[in-house]
Parts: C-alpha cells; structure tokens; sequence
C-alpha cells in the first residue's frame, strides 16, 4: 500500500488532507461548466455529484426564486460533466461541441427533470399525479455518522385546510370561473396594425389556470381559499451508523399536501462537514500524523483520540524505520459500516517525518552523527564535470515560462517577415 517514498508530497499541505491520486492538471478546451460547479477538471464523479448536490439544493426555486438562470446553469454543467461521453466531448470541443451534438443531442434536460432524477423524486409521471416532494440538506460531522445521531427537524410544509377539508370554501361553492371560461387560459386580442390582429395566450388571472374559482364571498377564512396551509412539521432523523455523504433519508408521504394528490416525499441529504483530523474514503478513516525524525529512526508511541472519545495508543518498535510518507494502518478502527456497525474499516496514517532545522547540530558534530548513519555514496568528480549552484525552488515562480515566450516570439517576428517578402 506503501507508495514510494515522500517526492509527492508538497510543503504546503502538511496539516489534514491526504493528497489526491488523480493528476492535479488536466487539460481541457474551456473550464467553464468546471467553474460552475466549483470543480477542477481533474475531479472524479464523486467531486462533481457533490458539487451539485451541494449547489442545486442552494440555488432550487423554492429556496431561492431569484436565481433560476444559475440553477438552470449548474443542471446544465452537471448533465455534461456526469455523463463520460458528454465530459470527454466536452473536454475537447468546449460548449459549442456540446451544443453541436457530438454523438448525443445537444439538448438539455428540464433542470427539474435533472434534480428530480438525482434525488430520486420518481419520473415524471408519478410526479404529476402525486404533491411535490420536498429535498433539504441536513449538515452532519463526522462524528455524528460514526456514532449515530438522531436530530428534529423543523419543515413547514403544505397541509390540506381542516376547515373546509381542502375545497377552499362551502361545500358547493366553488365554480367554473366566469373570466376564461374554465379554460385557465385568456385570450387577448390586440390591433398591432391597420387590418392587422394577434391573438395572445395568457394564464387567466383570476383562476391563475384552474378553471375554476371561489366565489370570494365564500373563501374559507382559514385558508383564504388555498385549499391547504402552511404548517410547522417536527421530523426524527436517525443517522445510522456508516452513514454516508449523500445518502438519502426518505420520509414518504411527508411532503406537501395538495387536494386530490398523494402526498409527495420529504427526502433528507446528509451533507457530512470536512473533519479537521479524519478524511473518510469509503469504510476507511485517512489521517496524516507528523513524527520527528527521531521517531522515524528510533520508534515511538503516539496517541490518537476516536471518533467516540476513546484514545488510542500506537507503537513503532525500535529499529522499524518509518519513512516519510508511509501508510500504516489499524484495523477495525475505521468507520462502522452501514447496517452492520460492529464492523468497522481501517484507519489509515500517513506518516509525515519533520526533519530537524538547518544546523540543528553544531557542525563539528556531523561525523558524530555520520557515523552512525548508513554510508554516504561516493562520487568522483573530474575536471570536465561543471559545478552549478543548488538554489531553493519556488514553484511560482516558473523563470522558465518567460523565457520561453520571449523565444517564441523572437522565432516568430522575422518568420512573418520572411513571408510577406515571399508573398
Ligand atoms: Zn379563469
Ligand atoms: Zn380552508
């Protein structure tokens, strides 16, 4: 598991994180459904379903009616980039390859169609004869699902009138709507010239398209003609034990109420917080733990607190060498798994090794310590070798990015010049 030595590992995330596998760069025509989403374009599947999930739930109609146009743009970045022949044209073509086809059509789903399928509202057709399901984001640590947890909820949802038991008045009141006739439609016709007539087409606005309407006279004052009312629900959801990011708590037959419908469903996400110590992949819980160089060499004891409070202690024997970056890990120390939580996964420690400073030791000591360590490699140098300066790096800075478009435009100016002299 071990991979080789720490030539991977960049100083500037020492704390947390353990580094991604994937390659950091890729390269790709345009980056823009990437931006939307707040993704690289290296991210794997489960980067970009997050993203969504996170975004689409923030930017939904009903919690946010002002930004249609950006939730339109997320579910468009998502059916694109979720889809790998879609990503790979993507990646290559950009957006105009996306709407020029490529091997699918380049027509976008119904943003709805596309949240609905993902947080498994059911299709269309169940949609319509039954109440809108309603999703929320319950934000969870850690140590909630690697304990367990149940939390109250509070959702205001769409419940049928008591009062007039969901007619929106006295019984036999309500009727057709004098204004459009019982189309739900209203026709206008406007004179847009001599001889010249349209005919436009709106929702009526006395029925908003039902066709039918309460005479106001008649309105049941609770509801004010509604049919329904909005009330303060109180929900239970356990967290389970192994629990993952993402996973969908149902509460069926909880969401909004409407006359004549099943109810929808009440569908909670768990949205687990990043822990400072623990990274969760799959079963098994990844931390990074510095040792001092000592450590590395001459062994050690180090203690680790649980998830659920309890320490553990961890021993390196003496003369076991641990190498910087190195992978070790516990087992059953993991994160208890979904519907059998007496098993637990592995915990991982990646070993990061703290060299002491720069002249740590005063220099008339180094053969004490040289002879201790292993030997040195011997080299000979010649005459003809050349002796260059060994200078700190810094990766921002890149000298070698200006140089090079310093040559290419030099290589450039007298080509031009030679064609238009040819020419
Ligand atoms: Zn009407
Ligand atoms: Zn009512």
């Amino acid at each position: 598991m071990a991979r080789g030595g720490g030539q991977n590992w960049t100083s500037g995330e020492a704390e947390g994180r353990t580094e991604n596998p994937e390659p950091e760069t890729k390269m790709v025509k345009e980056t823009e459904y990437y931006d939307i989403l707040g993704v690289k374009p290296s991210a794997a599947q489960e980067e970009i379903k997050k993203a969504y999930r996170k975004l689409a739930l923030k930017y939904h109609p009903d919690k946010n009616p002002d930004e249609g146009e950006k939730f339109k743009l997320i579910s468009q970045a998502y059916e694109v980039l979720s889809d790998v022949k879609k990503r790979e044209i993507y990646d290559q073509g950009g957006e105009q390859a996306i709407k020029e086809g490529g091997t699918t059509s380049g027509n976008f789903s119904s943003p709805m169609d596309i949240f609905d399928m993902f947080f498994g509202g059911g299709g269309r057709m169940t949609r319509e004869r039954r109440g809108k399901n309603v999703v929320h984001q319950l934000s969870v640590s850690l140590e909630d699902i690697y304990n367990g947890v149940t939390r109250k909820l509070a959702l205001q949802k769409n419940v049928i009138c008591e009062k007039c038991e969901g007619v929106g008045g006295k019984k036999g009141s309500v009727e057709k709507c004098p204004i459009c006739k019982g189309r739900g439609m209203q026709i206008h016709i406007q004179q847009i010239g001599p001889g010249m007539v349209q005919q436009i087409q709106t929702v009526c606005l006395e029925c908003k398209g039902q066709g039918e309407r309460i005479n106001p006279k008649d309105r049941c004052e609770n509801c004010n003609g509604c049919k329904v009312v909005r009330e303060k629900k109180i929900i239970e959801v356990h967290i389970e034990k192994g629990m993952k990011d993402g996973q969908k708590i149902m509460f069926h037959g909880e969401g909004d109420q409407e006359p004549e419908l099943e109810p929808g469903d009440v569908i909670i996400v768990l949205d687990q917080k990043d822990h400072g110590v623990f990274q969760r992949r799959g079963h098994d819980l990844i931390m990074k733990m510095k040792i001092q160089l000592t450590e590395a060499l001459c062994g050690f004891k180090k203690t680790i607190k649980t998830l659920d409070n309890r320490t553990l202690v961890i021993t390196s024997k003496p003369g076991e060498v641990i190498k910087h970056g190195d992978l070790k890990c516990v087992r059953n120390e993991g994160m208890p798994i979904y519907k059998a939580p007496l098993e637990k996964g592995s915990l991982i420690i990646q070993f990061l090794v703290i060299f002491p400073e720069k002249h740590w030791l005063p220099q008339e000591k180094l053969p004490q310590l040289e002879a201790l360590l292993p030997p040195r490699q011997k080299i000979r140098i010649t005459d003809d070798m050349d002796q260059v300066e060994l200078k700190e790096f810094n990766p921002n800075e890149q000298n070698w990015r200006h140089s090079a478009e310093a040559y290419e435009e030099d290589d450039e100016g007298p080509r031009a010049g030679v064609q238009c002299q040819t020419a």
